[in-house]
């Protein structure tokens, strides 16, 4: 790999496709992936201080959202761009696409360009996973996951991996959503129940997962399906205007969350008011906030996604690829040997005949 401050090399930059990304994924074990970007989150989450931080920047249309989402830690420098078009779907089109940028600090110029379709489904997995780890009930071991789509094998997997489940029940709108679920998980360690209602799919679950996609204020789970004790993962609420929970669910549970500044625009806590008492994940991992403090207690992961979970694993993928052929050098930076001839760099390229 090349580094840009080398002033006659080319500066090239490493590329991870989709193809090379999936390769990276079967060559460390998708598991395994997930568990060693769980901890670069753990431990990014710990220097919390450390990051530049702000609400993710959205362009709303009537089709969806697309958005950009930068951090740095003075060192480092990264962002996410990533849409969420939940009409996708009906079109044969994913609702969450993305890729993402690491650059350094010191120079400015990128380190990193890479898909992040693939890599977001395993931070959010990785971080609904460590989270878990934080809040779920002792000896938990069955799951709901509700909405059986994109995201829905990379939760059940990480929760296997990170919280010992091993009992996962499966709930969709759509039954196909689920058969295609239930099929991807054979052979993956897990007891898979499909699921008619979600009703049935929480029976017996200490830990229940919405991951649904719909533009609007949706009711997933009423106040009445929740029982004492139980850990909420919510994922799909993650937009203005798109929630997944009955508010009376809000109201009984210990609400923690990313960023509030972001949450309370993006997140389930949106239909709550501004002050509504939340806890900070990061505080929970420094030993400065309690997590599920009783066996009685409903732990709420109001998850919308921030962008130091993709920093930490824009960085687990850089380090991934060091010494592998998972990715391919990219020349995206104009970079000539004297820094102030770029027009003679230009005049010297020899034309190409056609
Ligand atoms: P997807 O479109 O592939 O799957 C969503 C599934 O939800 C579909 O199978 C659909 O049939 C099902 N569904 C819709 N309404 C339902 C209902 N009422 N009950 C049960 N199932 C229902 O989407 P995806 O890529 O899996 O993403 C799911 C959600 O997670 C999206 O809303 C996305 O924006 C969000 N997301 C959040 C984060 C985060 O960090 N919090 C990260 C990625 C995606």
């Amino acid at each position: 790999m090349s580094t840009p401050s080398q002033p006659s090399e080319k500066a090239l930059v490493p590329f991870v496709s989709v193809d090379h990304m999936m390769q990276l994924v079967h060559h460390i074990g998708l598991e395994a992936m997930i568990t060693g970007i769980a901890k670069d989150i753990e431990a990014d989450f710990k220097r919390w201080e450390a990051f530049d931080k702000t609400p993710r920047v959205p362009a709303h249309s009537p089709h969806g959202v697309i958005e950009l989402m930068p951090t740095s830690d003075g060192e480092a420098y990264g962002f996410k761009y990533v849409n969420g078009h939940p009409k996708n779907t009906k079109e044969g089109l994913q609702t969450v696409t993305a890729f993402g940028l690491l650059a350094d600090v010191y120079t400015g110029y990128p380190t990193l360009l890479t898909e992040m379709t693939l890599l977001t489904a395993l931070r959010t997995a990785a971080t609904s996973a460590l989270v878990g780890s934080y809040l779920a009930p002792k000896g938990a071991t069955t799951m709901a996951m509700i909405g059986n789509g994109a995201q829905s094998e990379f939760q059940c997997l990480a929760f296997k991996a990170i919280c010992g489940v091993t009992s996962v029940r499966l709930y969709d709108t759509d039954p196909q959503a689920t058969a295609k679920c239930a099929e991807n998980l054979v052979g993956h360690g897990l007891s898979v129940v499909s699921c008619k209602t979600a009703e049935e799919a929480i029976e017996g679950a200490q830990i229940i997962t919405t991951c649904t996609a719909d533009k609007r204020n949706a009711t997933i789970l009423t106040d009445n399906m929740i029982g004492a004790g139980v850990h909420i993962n919510a994922i799909g609420g993650d937009c203005p205007g798109k929630t997944e929970l009955h508010r009376d669910i809000l109201l009984r549970s210990d609400i923690f969350v990313e960023y509030p500044e972001q949450t309370r625009i993006e997140g389930e806590i949106q239909v709550l008011d501004a002050d509504h008492p939340v806890i900070e994940l990061w505080q929970v991992m420094q030993g400065r906030a309690s997590g599920r403090v009783s066996d009685k207690q409903i732990t709420l992961f109001d998850s919308v996604g921030f962008a130091i979970e993709d920093f930490s694993a824009l960085r687990y993928v850089k380090s991934a690829i060091e010494g592998t052929r998972f990715f391919e050098p990219l020349d995206m930076l104009a970079d000539p040997d004297d820094p102030r001839d770029l027009f003679g760099m230009l005049a010297r390229a020899a034309p190409v005949t056609r």
